[in-house]
């Protein structure tokens, strides 16, 4: 991750030379867990940079959805386990993968990376904090407890291990810390993992009368040593991103990561993503013109509520017209379709207004028209939620962007009240999660309540894919969701997995 161009190292000033001259180290990783004490300095691919922190997001992103959703630490193991697989795979040393290298390499440096990224304010250095601490917690808990054993060692925590004989000698006091039978204590107090720190390290385990406390020491058992590994983890890395958020601003100008990292940060509000490819988009569906009015029982409320409008005054205005076109292009509709749609839908004006005024554009949008990378680029992709949350706010009259921001919370509950979604709970939900700005969570809240049932089945038939259980975070992938899970069944295998894929 060298930052620096090789021509401008020699005039940097000394200030910036903790960036200008990182001195190479080959990285080993003996261990599958990492305090990440050592920033990485081999080079790497600048497509390796921003693809390895994408890959970490999505995963950051959906530790977080969790937590949202007041996930138990056994729901999230669940939930994460096929993302952490097909993402940030790490395997233990025991399992004499092939790719062990590998794996800890991306872990190590997506890690450092995100830190660029998300250094700049405390609140996005709180919140990578937070769910780093929590990907740490869920590997540390699922490690092979001797490789856990061994990495802790190795992080110098200031613990004095209790030896065999004083475990023996101190066997009756520790026992009463531990919650087992009587007659399986003893036996027990030795095959734990003891360690000793300074009482003051652990006054919530001394509170709950955890320890057995000696002479200033407190005797903690191998499985209450976990909080103290994770408190440490965190307190680290504040530290480190606080260092981090400092430097940042004598960062050497890289006009080739400024902008990943930029973009990066903003994937924080809700990931980005792109929707792969515009052909159909579901095997079987009869995508065309007139079956949209069928079609939009599945579509998230921001096209629902474009649909709506539309069909309501028979026109909507450039960037609802453009929201809604792309959409529908990414669902599968093709360019006949589209215009013919698009005639059919402005029924209030004549032929030639709408060959004048919009043909072009629907054509434009499919990369029929327009310069040569256009038709190359096959026209627009369609807009992520991100893109719909943060680009255009709408103003009076406009009917695009996204209902969980940009309506009042009056708007909101009508719409969503007309869509089905009468629920008490899911509407408080919905009010909790806009209140705090998390407004494709709330989209998510809406999606699993309107297709519970469906849900429900999917799961206890174990024909979930990990791709369904990503978090939504693109209104294609809530159509084809919506889609696939009301038709379950009636489609092929190959059809069950998500299209979407994220973007830089
Ligand atoms: Fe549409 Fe995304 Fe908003 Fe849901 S969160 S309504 S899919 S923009």
């Amino acid at each position: 991750m060298n930052r620096i161009d090789v021509k401008r190292r020699n005039v940097l000033d000394h200030r910036k030379k903790q960036f200008a001259d990182p001195s190479y180290k080959e990285t080993q990783y003996p261990h599958r867990l990492n305090f990440y004490s050592t920033p990485p300095t081999a080079d790497i691919t600048l497509e390796q940079f921003e693809q390895w922190a994408i890959d970490r997001l999505r995963i950051l992103a959906e530790l977080e959805a969790c937590s949202f959703r007041n996930k138990t630490p056994a729901e999230t193991e669940a939930h994460m386990k096929p993302l952490l697989e097909k993402y940030l795979p790490l395997s233990a040393s025991s399992s004499g993968h092939s790719n062990l290298h590998a794996q800890r390499q991306k872990d190590h440096y997506s890690h450092f990376i995100l830190r660029l990224a998300f250094a700049s304010t405390e609140d996005l250095r709180r919140r990578f904090t937070r769910v780093e601490t929590m990907l740490f917690r869920l590997r540390f808990q699922t490690d092979d407890s001797r490789e856990r054993a061994a990495f802790v060692r190795t992080l110098n925590l200031d613990w004095e291990p209790v030896s065999e004989e004083e475990k023996r000698a101190l066997a009756p006091q520790l026992a009463t810390t531990i919650g087992f039978g009587y007659g399986k204590r003893a036996q027990q107090v030795m095959d734990e993992d003891w360690c000793k720190v300074d009482w003051i390290r652990v006054p919530d385990l001394i509170e709950g009368r955890k320890v057995f406390v000696k002479a200033g020491k407190a005797y903690v058992p191998g499985s209450a040593q976990q909080s103290m590994v994770l408190n440490a983890f965190t307190k680290r890395l504040e530290q480190a991103m606080e260092l981090t958020s400092r430097a940042l601003p004598r960062l050497d100008e890289d006009d080739r990561l400024t902008p990943i990292l930029n973009h990066l940060s903003k994937n924080f509000i809700a990931p980005d993503s792109s929707y792969s490819g515009s052909g159909p988009a579901i095997e079987g569906a009869e995508i065309t013109a007139r079956n949209i009015d069928n079609l939009s029982q599945h579509f998230p409320m921001c096209m629902a509520h474009l649909h709506r409008s539309l069909r309501r005054d028979s026109h909507l205005r450039h960037f609802g017209r453009l929201q809604y076109m792309l959409f529908l292009k990414g669902i599968g509709l093709n360019l006949e379709e589209s215009l013919i749609f698009w005639r059919s839908s402005f029924n209030k004006i004549t032929d030639d207004t709408f060959n004048k005024e919009y043909r072009y554009n629907v054509r434009y949008s499919y990369g029929d028209v327009g310069g040569d990378s256009n038709r190359r680029s096959g026209g627009h992709s369609p807009y992520s939620c991100q893109k719909i949350l943060t680009e255009h706010a709408p103003g009076p009259g406009d009917a695009h962007g996204c209902p969980y921001r940009h309506f009042s919370m009056e708007n909101l509950t009508s719409l969503l009240r007309a869509s089905g979604v009468t629920d008490p709970q899911v509407l408080h939900g919905v009010k909790e999660d806009k209140e705090s700005q998390k407004y494709h969570m709330a989209c998510n809240r809406v999606f699993e309540h309107l297709h519970r049932k469906e849900l429900k089945r999917a799961k206890d038939d174990g024909v979930m894919t990990a791709a369904q259980l990503e978090t939504i975070v693109h209104p294609n992938e809530y159509f084809k969701r919506s889609y696939l899970l009301k038709n379950m069944g009636k489609q092929p295998q190959s059809q069950q997995q998500g299209d979407v894929k994220m973007e830089g």
